[in-house]
């Protein structure tokens, strides 16, 4: 073994009839399964795992947090109190605005945080979140059901007026690199089947006409919530100290754990099948049970229209399902724990920050729409979601939550994407270890050996036909 490892890489592949030994695949693939145990891979692959299991963006919007909270705490650079400032500078001349004043916005009612901090920016921020990563996977959607598209792209870049003046080679150069960058990332959607969206294009203005009427009903919740915040203690809370550091982790549990809650039960009950009877049968009178189960079908079945999941469809569903599944679960939470907080005498530490709210209603944006994206990738794996969609109002309706919490309490986790998700990751740290076995020894990976992160891991087998759309 360690003579392989210590072996230089050679500049050409050598001579097969001198060197016989040097083109048998088996040297590395035996030492790729020695790669694959060695400490410093494993660590190497855990950034991967971690970004899959916690979602990207709200990763990154944590390090943003960690970032405010500390620079404020130790006074290095400040920049929550620089952001607080200016726009509280903002919202002064605003305010001063004969505009404002006729519209009565400079209400001390709503000071001292003002409508504007409140319902604007977390509104504009999330729609704002929204739109940019749905669009991100469209563009993505759209060339993997529609190649013929890109084709016409090069066309108008040709005869436009940067066409005019690149080099035509140049073009195709970089059309050549995004299209295969794009069949590449395209081989890992999940499901085997296209959203109708991609295929007519009514289907497409019909979801994104709804999409859009739910995001413009977002802010009149946001602005619920805000009402609800300015009755509590929350503008005790001073918007310029930094929350303590230990208090934001502890209360984004607890509202995931609120928002879970939330959102389970009433899907879990939506997704009832007919005739059988769900844990709320216990709880509850049977006719009132079914009544619900009914209520909450007829109010969920929109965002199922989406047999296969595309990320501009997250939010496609009826006003009360984004309302009493998507939002209320999300912003209950910071009002539940600052009235806690104020009730303990506790407003000053365990009160809702306005920071803290900040990321927890972006990550909960953007968490919404990756969950829908349909790809799976070194750093998202909305597998799971794609389960729920597929077997929709069957018998084998699973995958109810937000965080896999109940599920598994109440046995109604899949198996499915999980199988999928492990296959697919397996394979991909086949391939790099591959890749550094390669490196060692100098010998060139044989085709097969190169393809085996290209071909597709879906289990097409788990595509449930039976279901009706
Ligand atoms: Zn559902
Ligand atoms: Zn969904």
């Amino acid at each position: 073994m360690t003579t392989i490892r210590n072996r230089k890489p050679s500049a050409t592949p050598p001579d097969s009839s001198s060197e016989s030994v040097a083109f048998d695949p088996q040297i590395n693939e035996r030492l790729a399964g020695e790669v694959e145990k060695e400490i410093w891979f494993r660590i190497s692959r855990l950034p991967g795992k971690i970004t899959r299991a916690v979602e990207m963006v709200p990763l990154f919007l944590l390090c943003l947090w960690l970032i405010l909270v500390y620079t404020n705490n130790y006074g290095a650079l400040g920049y929550w109190e620089a952001f607080v400032r200016r726009s509280n500078h903002f919202r002064d001349r605003f305010t001063h605005t004969s505009f404002a004043q006729t519209l009565g916005l400079d209400s001390p009612a709503l000071n001292p945080y003002s409508l504007w901090r409140g319902v604007v920016v977390i509104s504009v921020s999330s729609i704002f979140t929204y739109l940019c990563l749905a669009l991100l996977f469209l563009r993505l959607e759209l060339f993997h059901w529609k190649p013929s598209l890109l084709e016409s792209y090069l066309m108008e870049a040709k005869s436009s007026f940067l066409g005019r003046y690149l080099p035509e080679s140049w073009l195709y150069y970089i059309f050549n690199l995004y299209q295969s960058e794009h069949a590449k990332r395209t081989r890992n959607r999940i499901q085997n089947r296209d959203h109708r969206a991609t295929e007519d294009h009514i289907e497409l203005a019909k979801v994104v006409n709804v999409v859009l009427q739910n995001l413009l009903i977002s802010p009149f919740v946001v602005f619920l919530m805000w009402m609800a915040l300015c009755q509590t203690g929350f503008d005790s809370v001073n918007i310029l100290q930094s929350p303590r550091s230990m208090v934001p982790p502890v209360q984004i549990a607890v509202w995931l754990l609120i928002g879970d809650t939330l959102h389970f039960f009433p899907h879990y009950i939506a997704h009832t099948p007919r005739g059988s009877k769900g844990i709320h049968h216990k709880v509850i009178p049977h006719s009132l049970a079914s009544r619900l189960e009914n209520f909450l079908r007829n109010a969920h079945k929109t965002h199922h229209r989406s047999k296969a999941n595309i990320a501009i469809a997250a939010w496609y569903c009826s006003p009360t399902e984004q309302i009493f599944f998507n939002l209320f679960p999300v912003m209950l939470g910071p009002v539940v724990t600052q009235i806690i907080a104020d009730k303990t005498g506790n407003a000053e530490v365990w009160g809702t920050h306005i920071v803290t709210l900040y990321v927890w209603l972006l990550a909960g944006t953007a968490s919404s729409v990756l969950a829908h994206t349909g790809y799976r990738s070194s750093w998202n794996d909305p597998g799971e979601h794609d389960e729920h969609h597929e077997y929709a109002f069957g018998q084998r309706s699973v995958n109810f939550g937000l965080t896999g919490f109940w599920d598994s309490i109440l046995g109604t986790s899949g198996t499915k994407a999980a199988e999928g998700a492990k296959k697919w990751q397996e394979q991909r740290r086949r391939h790099a270890a591959l890749a550094i076995a390669s490196k060692r020894t100098g010998i060139p990976l044989t085709k097969e050996q190169q393809i085996i992160a290209e071909q597709p891991m879906v289990d097409y087998e788990w595509v449930d036909k039976r279901v009706e759309d």
